[in-house]
């Protein structure tokens, strides 16, 4: 399965990032996803929970960032967008020589750790006694 190859990859490089034994949970993770990059995002979502569990990112949240996709002419200097399955033919002079401007899009723009717990060990500071002053 696609997704699976993608969720792994992308569970590998937040582990990379975490370091060893740096890092205890991962919160959330934003992934930017070009329309073209042909991931089906309730798929990867399905996968990336699969491959989390036992690892730091277990329970972590995917987020995704759509980027549409986009086309440019190189003769007529023209952009537009190109719709999904995608129009690569310039809507000026007709020519396909398009190149992809964006939208293969498929990167971790953002991971969000788990702020580290407060140690429960830590005795409330008490309030000192008041002190007559005379
Ligand atoms: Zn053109």
């Amino acid at each position: 399965m696609h997704e699976m190859s993608i969720a792994m990859a992308v569970v590998g490089q937040v582990e990379e990032a975490a370091g060893p034994g740096g890092v205890r949970a991962v919160e959330s993770v934003r992934l930017q996803v070009g329309e073209l990059a042909g991931v089906v995002p309730d798929a990867l979502r399905f996968c990336f929970e699969l491959v989390c569990a036992g690892t730091v990112l277990d329970g972590a949240e995917l987020s995704f960032d759509p980027v549409p996709g986009r086309a440019r002419c190189e003769p007529c200097a023209r952009e537009w967008d190109t719709g999904m399955p995608p129009h690569l033919c310039c809507p000026e002079c007709d020519g396909a020589a398009a190149e992809l401007v964006s939208g293969r899009e498929l990167r971790i723009t953002e991971v969000r750790w788990a702020p580290e717990p407060q140690p429960e060990s830590q005795p409330e500071p008490q309030p000192q006694p008041a002190v007559d002053r005379e």
